[in-house]
């Protein structure tokens, strides 16, 4: 993945680090050199790939720091009301979680946000459309197979409604006043336990054993989702065109007081009258972005009471179509250890499929390597279909979101008890420092739309402030 690439080998292996001790060690001198020489070649490779579209201001009105889909939505709102503003993005690309990798000659592959939940009312539907992005509105089916063998269309019927009343079981539970996990309020799972399990830890980045039922119900879910074809991460990247961004540019420090901040990063001192943070709940937990004076404890509890969920994607091209099934299916196998693994068949009618690695399933996989993932991911398929599908693969992509430093996982989760502190993480200090990303969204977080409302908002009381 191209963001893996963009970042140093100290970083990744501090990352890596929090992983594993074992399986990443650098203890021989000479690679020690050798990994010198590399990040020297990398950060002079990064600076020349990142082409920015703006000089390095002195001062502005307001500093976002961060240009995915929070920071560029809060970037246009706030230009349109005449303040002025300046992106600096850690990356060489923009976009954040969203991410088309485009390879000459290939299909768009998204690797992050692929789906429009919510998508009737989805505000980005109507902006991809603008820039001629298409979205597929009608998919393919459900399947469901347990080890080789298919369930019959009765069988699913059955089971998707003995799964969708599991979740109205966790939401109902969610409404209550004492927040549980997930685990504590299942009990009848019947023989497709592992099919809850995974969708939990793909819709919440944890296992039911983490996730909290107070977090789930408050996500306000209208159950239509649609599809970008084009690759979602391409639309950010042409939505973000015009906008005076920075890349290749961390923000380290940020210095603040009543009359303003002072945001530090790679080249430089840009002073404004706010800054607005968009970086992701694992990026403020750690220690990449100091704050002089430290934040307040409500803000550092808020930060505290929230974790990074694990979402990782896998997509696999074939050199042939042995899929008897439609495009823009998903198609969901357990194996006979219960564990369950769901794809998007054919998306866009590729020959591909693109399966979702959520909590500690992601996380274990993301340490282990490039084999493990492909046997995790590929092996189940040629058991449904009777074939080494190994053999008819032509390429396959890998998110690896939990090894990049500047995101640190897949989507924000609380724990158990402290779903509120998303409000708290929303709010802004002393009319200084503003907060927007998905992780800020109450109603929905960890998603696209909800990463784009958080910026408008933040961007409406800027506007309200300063102008
Ligand atoms: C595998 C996966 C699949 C997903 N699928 C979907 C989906 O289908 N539909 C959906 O709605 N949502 C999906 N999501 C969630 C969605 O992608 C995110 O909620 C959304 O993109 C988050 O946007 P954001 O702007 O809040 O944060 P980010 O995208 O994390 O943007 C923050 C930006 O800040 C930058 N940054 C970090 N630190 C610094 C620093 N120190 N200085 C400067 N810049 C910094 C980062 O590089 C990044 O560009 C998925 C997420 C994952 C991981």
């Amino acid at each position: 993945m191209e963001s893996h690439n963009d970042i140093t080998e100290r970083e990744l292996e501090s990352l890596r680090g929090d992983l594993s001790h074992e399986v990443f060690p650098c203890t021989i001198p000479s690679l020690k050199f050798g990994t010198c020489v590399m990040e020297f070649i990398f950060e002079w490779g990064r600076a020349l790939k990142a082409e920015n579209r703006t000089n390095f201001q002195k001062e502005v009105d307001v500093v976002v720091v961060g240009a995915g889909i929070a920071g560029i939505s809060a970037a246009h709102a706030l230009q349109k009301s005449g303040l002025s503003i300046l992106l600096l993005e850690a990356e060489t690309r923009v976009g954040g979680r969203a991410h088309t990798q485009q390879t000459e000659g290939e299909t768009p592959c998204d690797l992050g946000c692929r789906w429009l939940h919510n998508a009737t009312v989805n505000p980005l539907c109507s902006l991809m459309e603008e820039q001629g992005f298409t979205i597929e509105r009608s998919l393919g089916n459900l399947y469901y197979a347990s080890g080789k063998q298919w369930l019959s269309q009765e069988e699913s019927r059955k089971l998707i409604s003995e799964q969708t009343r599991l979740w109205h079981h966790v939401e109902a539970a969610g409404r209550r006043r004492r927040d549980v996990r997930v685990s504590q309020v299942l009990r009848q799972q019947g023989r497709w336990k592992g099919l809850f399990r995974y969708s939990c830890a793909v819709h919440t980045g944890c296992d039911v054993e983490q996730a909290s039922v107070q977090d789930i119900s408050r996500y306000e879910d209208l159950d239509v989702n649609w599809l970008v074809l084009d690759g979602f991460g391409a639309f950010v990247e042409t939505w973000s065109e015009g906008l005076p961004i920075i890349l290749n540019q961390p923000v380290h420090r940020i210095v603040w007081d009543s009359d303003g901040v002072s945001v530090e990063s790679r080249d430089g001192v840009v002073k404004a009258r706010a800054a607005l943070l968009t970086v992701s709940i694992g990026v403020l937990q750690s220690d990449a972005i100091a704050f002089e004076p430290a934040l307040p404890s409500r803000k550092q509890d808020a930060i505290n009471g929230l974790t990074m969920g694990h979402l990782e994607i896998f997509v696999a091209e074939f050199t042939e179509n042995f899929f008897d099934i439609e495009e823009n299916s998903q198609l969901y196998i357990q194996s006979a250890d219960g564990s369950t693994i769901g794809y998007l068949v054919r998306p866009g009618g590729q020959n591909a499929v693109a399966a979702c690695l959520g909590g500690q399933v992601g996380q274990d996989l993301l340490r282990e390597g490039k084999t493990a993932i492909e046997r995790f991911c590929l092996d189940p398929l040629s058991k449904v279909y009777g074939t080494n599908v190994h053999d008819y693969v032509k390429r396959t992509l890998w998110s690896e979101w939990g090894l990049n430093p500047w995101i640190r996982g897949g989507m924000s989760a609380s724990a158990v008890g402290n779903a509120e502190q998303r409000e708290e993480l929303a709010r802004s200090i002393k009319d200084r420092l503003f907060f927007a990303g998905e992780a800020t969204s109450a109603h929905a977080h960890g998603s696209a739309h909800g990463a784009y409302q958080s910026g408008v908002e933040s961007a409406r009381h800027l506007k309200a402030l300063l102008s």
